[in-house]
């Protein structure tokens, strides 16, 4: 079987891109073949030393004329990765954030690659820092958000003067060609940018031949990604699955926290690696929260078989949908309620979980401990914070959280939270912030990633190594040199 896939990368062959609205594979991709990627990868290793050449301000120029292009291509980009997901709401905000990320990253450019020199401790000396780009970045992204995480870590990876290549899952690969087109004329951006198309093994094969990894996926894929660029000593970034937990404490505002939470818990029908997978809920607050949940869960209105009616889209990758049947029916097995939903759905070919809310859920169930990346709402209610946060930081993932509830208890308890990041009153805020240098970073906990955060400055010095430079401006000898 292996031997197979490996053939047929090296051969390049050809994906049957399946439509998650009908189930009918409509699409044919051609992919890259490995003797392509060994010259895709020669050339962006020629290109990078004059992209890195060019400097700050004028690789800022040149993706700023990347992003008025975006701007100009929002209609094909947009019904590019519409067919790939079968959604549109989430496909705007996918084309209309690209813009947004390229501006901001390189306004926080600006600041984190500033090259300094400053004293030192000992006077003696000066300390200079200045930045090196990796070199040649590979990026290989998920099918969930396709277009925009295929992108996310490339703004800030290009700005920090890196060539990249990137490969987005084999399962979305439509709007690969709308989006080359947009950096297709501009000159400075050939060889700097490229995409390839395939599968798992052409990802594998990437990351043997490239000076840093960026990898967004599940854990599992995670694993042996890192593993295979630790054994080549080279850089990785991993950002993989998420169990996120929301915590609803006494005294927060109901109506507020059932808004964001059903919000949060159902965004691209769940399949997002921060969305909300577990609620725990203070006894005294848990009915009346459970009633305003359900009565929104059921106002939330499958998107079929009109694409613009209705907020929750078709399952991306058909294979999901089994996952979250088996986490329905092993918590229902072991005692859970379904207060609503709870269905997998065949509609017209495509695959569909309606937005669910069960009660009675313990740790002991799967949909309480593994990702289930659906509409899923497990309530459990719990006597005080204390088992709150037990129960939320029982879990191996640690990607996001939120707390709802008077500001000073629920900032005290998000502090106790064992995440990279938490929302205080709110869920699912992280991704507004992309590329944004005024908030801190969000470093992941256990397996929910590696290597550095996406957030603030440091999002762009993880694609740089520092080179410390050390000026001795003092003219006598120094103290400790032989007397020779
Ligand atoms: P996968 O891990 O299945 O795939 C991710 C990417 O890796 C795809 O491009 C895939 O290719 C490729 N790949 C598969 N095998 C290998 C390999 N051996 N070496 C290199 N690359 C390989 O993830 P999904 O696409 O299923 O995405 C969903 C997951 O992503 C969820 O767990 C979600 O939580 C996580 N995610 C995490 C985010 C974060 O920021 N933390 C953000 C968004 C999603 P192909 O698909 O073509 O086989």
């Amino acid at each position: 079987m292996i031997q197979a896939k490996l053939r047929q990368a090296a051969q390049g062959g050809t994906l049957n891109v399946r439509n998650p609205r009908s189930g009918v594979a409509d699409t044919e991709v051609a992919a890259t073949s490995i003797e392509s990627l060994d010259q895709l990868v020669a050339q962006a290793r020629a290109a990078q030393r004059g992209w890195q050449d060019l400097g700050l301000e004028r690789r800022i120029a040149v993706l700023a004329k990347w992003r008025d292009n975006i701007a100009a291509a929002q209609d094909p980009l947009i019904a590019a990765v519409s067919h790939d997901t079968g959604r549109r709401a989430e496909s705007l905000r996918e084309a209309g954030n690209m813009g947004k990320w390229i501006d901001r990253w390189s306004d926080a450019a600006r600041h984190a690659l500033v090259e300094h020199q400053a004293p030192t401790s000992n006077p003696a000396f000066t300390c200079r820092a200045t930045y090196e780009p990796l070199g040649l970045v590979g990026i290989i992204s998920p099918w969930n958000f396709p277009m925009s995480l295929s992108v996310m870590d490339a703004i800030p990876a290009l700005l920090a003067g890196n060539a990249v290549i990137i490969k987005p899952s084999e399962v979305t690969p439509r709007f690969i060609d709308p989006l080359t087109a947009t950096f297709a004329e501009i000159p400075e951006l050939k060889g700097v940018l490229t995409y390839i198309k395939g599968a798992g093994d052409l990802g594998a094969a990437l990351v043997d031949r490239v000076d840093g990894v960026v990898f967004t996926g599940s854990t599992a894929t995670g694993r042996k990604v890192a593993a295979q660029a630790a054994a080549r000593l080279v850089p990785f970034f991993v950002e993989l699955g998420g169990k996120d937990a929301a915590i609803v404490l006494e005294g927060a505002d109901l109506e507020r926290a059932a808004a964001s939470i059903v919000t949060g818990a159902t965004l691209g029908a769940g399949q997002q690696c921060y969305s909300i997978e577990r609620i725990y809920v203070q006894n005294s607050v848990h009915d009346a929260f459970i009633e305003r949940l359900t009565a929104k869960a059921r106002a939330l209105k499958l998107a079929w078989p009109e694409i613009d009616d209705g907020q929750i889209g078709p399952m991306i990758h058909a294979p999901q949908a089994d996952i979250i049947a088996d986490h329905i029916a092993d918590a229902v097995a072991k005692g859970a309620t379904v207060l609503t939903g709870g269905k997998v759905l065949e509609n017209g070919g495509g695959r569909w979980v309606e937005p669910t809310v069960l009660t009675g859920v313990t740790h002991d169930m799967t949909i309480m401990r593994e990702e289930s990346f659906g509409p899923l709402m497990p309530v459990m209610a719990v006597a005080n914070e204390d088992e709150a946060l037990r129960l939320a930081n029982d879990s191996e993932y640690g990607l996001y959280g939120a707390v709802f509830g008077p500001h000073e208890r629920a900032i005290s308890v998000a502090c106790r939270m064992q995440t990279g990041g938490v929302c205080v009153n709110d869920s699912g805020a992280s991704p507004f912030f992309i590329g944004d240098r005024s908030v801190c970073g969000s470093d992941s906990f256990g397996a929910s990633g590696l290597g550095g955060t996406r957030h603030g400055p440091d999002s762009i010095r993880r694609f740089v190594r520092t080179r410390m430079i050390l000026d001795n401006i003092c003219a006598e000898r120094s103290p400790w040199w032989y007397d020779v």
